[in-house]
């Protein structure tokens, strides 16, 4: 029987009103799973930023560390970038087998003219292009938790949003029911969804502020002493406020203020689907992009990462004390995609005179003229040498024969290895024979952090990492990018892992564990059980007292 509209208001109402009654939410009980695992991502949160300004968080990066405080999660594996990031939280293994090795990687072989891959594209879909990709989970070889929850129970919701597509599909997989992420002045989801209501809604929410435009945000007090102009390169950085002129959506995205669009969207959301409150356990990710690219535009130690992380310990304080008013029972994991280093210019000023910038000639084109001056090989077509910048993985041309391929593949490993600003170079051969690392992820050689993002299918004929802080951004600009992460060394692989759920014996546990531990850690907690040797992690205890969540 179809109920009268009237009804449905009624009960709307019930249910709007019944939260109010939760003002103070009872502890859960800890042995019982949560209704809702909340899992936040906040992109570059270097394990450095939050020692640094962990004390001054008042809102929900304080509630998170009255949980369990992992100060030094490992992203442990060498190609530390979002796609490869985000793809280990939920699916509990590495980039060599989510086979997420990075944002971008190539494949000299594919038929389209465009042989480089997007990590969250199609690329069998004539339509997209690693610039204008058609956003696909395809790529993902494994798993995530709102997968898994489905399989289990089709009414577990798995939901996500981001203002990165990356992030919100690495997040929430294969059968995402809400997947939305920011493009071009609203949010989106994969081609032939209709944005909900709730999407809609924020979205005007959003363009409403960026046709106005705004003023500046005004630093907290703490902030004054990063409050510091330093020159770059014709430019200087460190003193910004993300004033927003009426129409500029770039200054939108590239501000505080993607992020509360995020929130709001994970809020509307969390009403809309009524997220904690089914018959089986839900998954709400939340990807923060603006650490990020507030990260890459202005470095970590200026006043513009200060308001930054200010303006996001309020955000996520908003969603907390949304799911508080609906009387959710829910868990919370907070953790980084990766890490992230300053600006040489400033780090030289803060008593780091080794950080440069790395040196152009590192870049393909340039390796593959030099080659070909050497060698007399050129490729007949395409480029003679593939990659998506001045280090990572290297892939020749499959238009070349064996003989000449292999030569290439030797001048280039000796090119690399001879550059004063290489710290390694290893073949894919190397990389296949080196066994899967274990043990403290802050004692692993480099070999064995580039094996954990190799996968025989998609990585490079050669893997170069730079030495520890050469920053592989060589012309910085203004409203681009003067710093950046993606390196090997730990102030790239570092990030904060975080659990809380109310009620629960928080601790702080400095010793290392790794991203991949969080998802073995929360199918533990919501009593799902996954084959053994399906995650590359180890589950957490997340009770601090005598209590076990990993013993069931
Ligand atoms: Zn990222």
């Amino acid at each position: 029987m179809r109920l009268p509209e009237t009804c449905f208001a009624i009960l709307s109402a019930l249910a709007l009103a019944a939260p109010a009654s939760a003002q103070s939410p009872q502890p859960a009980d800890p042995r019982s799973p949560p209704k809702l695992i909340v899992a936040i991502a906040v992109d570059q949160l270097s394990a450095d930023l939050f020692a640094e300004y962990r004390r001054h968080f008042r809102r929900g990066l304080a509630r998170l560390q009255e949980g369990a405080v992992f100060a030094s999660g490992y992203q442990s594996h060498a190609a530390t970038e979002t796609c490869p990031g985000h793809a280990t939280l939920l699916t509990g293994v590495h980039p060599a087998r989510s086979g997420i090795i990075a944002n971008h990687w190539f494949d000299p072989g594919i038929a389209r003219a465009d042989k480089r891959i997007y990590c969250s594209e199609d690329p069998r879909d004539p339509a997209s292009t690693s610039e204008r990709p058609v956003v696909s989970p395809g790529l993902l070889k494994a798993k995530t938790l709102g997968d898994r929850l489905k399989v289990i129970d089709p009414r577990s919701r798995n939901v996500a949003v981001s203002a990165k597509d990356r992030a919100a599909v690495m997040m929430s997989g294969h059968a995402a029911d809400a997947a939305y992420w920011w493009k071009s002045g609203s949010f989106a989801s994969f081609r032939g969804r209709k944005p909900s209501p709730a999407a809609e809604a924020a979205s005007r929410e959003a363009a409403a502020r960026i046709a106005t435009g705004e003023p500046g945000f005004n630093p907290p007090q703490w902030c004054a002493a990063r409050d510091l102009a330093v020159p770059v390169s014709g430019f200087s950085v460190g003193t910004g406020r993300f004033p927003l002129a009426a129409g500029d959506e770039g200054g939108f995205r590239a501000s505080p203020r993607i992020d509360a669009a995020t929130a709001d969207l994970a809020v509307r959301l969390v009403d809309e689907l009524d997220l904690g409150r089914g018959a089986a356990p839900d998954v709400l990710s939340v990807s923060f992009s603006a650490t990020d690219t507030i990260g890459h535009r202005y470095g970590h130690q200026g006043v513009e990462m200060c308001i930054q992380l200010a303006e996001l310990d309020k955000q996520i304080g908003r969603i907390f004390d949304h799911l508080d008013r609906r009387g959710v029972d829910y868990a919370v994991v907070l953790s980084a995609d990766h890490g992230g280093f300053d600006a040489p210019e400033r780090l030289g000023r803060q008593a780091l005179p080794a950080a440069q910038r790395a040196d152009r000639a590192l870049a393909p084109g340039q390796l593959a003229k030099a080659i070909t001056a050497s060698t007399g090989i050129a490729a007949p077509s395409g480029d003679l040498i593939y990659s998506d910048g001045l280090f990572g993985d290297y892939y020749v041309s499959r238009a070349l024969s064996p003989e000449q391929k292999a030569r290439v593949l030797v001048e280039l490993t000796a090119m690399l290895k001879a550059h004063p600003q290489v710290g390694a170079v290893y073949t894919a051969t190397e990389l296949a024979a080196e066994p899967m690392p274990s043990g403290s992820p802050q004692d692993w050689t480099l070999l064995q952090r580039a094996r954990a993002s190799f996968d025989a299918e998609r990585s490079g004929d050669l893997v170069s990492l730079l030495k520890r802080a050469v920053v592989p951004i060589s012309s910085p600009s203004l409203g681009g990018s003067i710093a950046t992460h993606g390196s090997a060394w730990d102030y790239d692989r570092r990030v904060p892992i975080l659990f809380w759920r109310r009620g629960m014996a928080g601790f702080e546990q400095p010793a290392p564990v790794e991203t991949i531990d969080i998802a073995p850690s929360l199918a533990a907690l919501l009593h799902l059980t996954v084959p053994e040797g399906e995650f590359d992690g180890r589950c957490l205890d997340l009770d601090g007292g005598a209590a076990d969540t990993c013993g069931q």
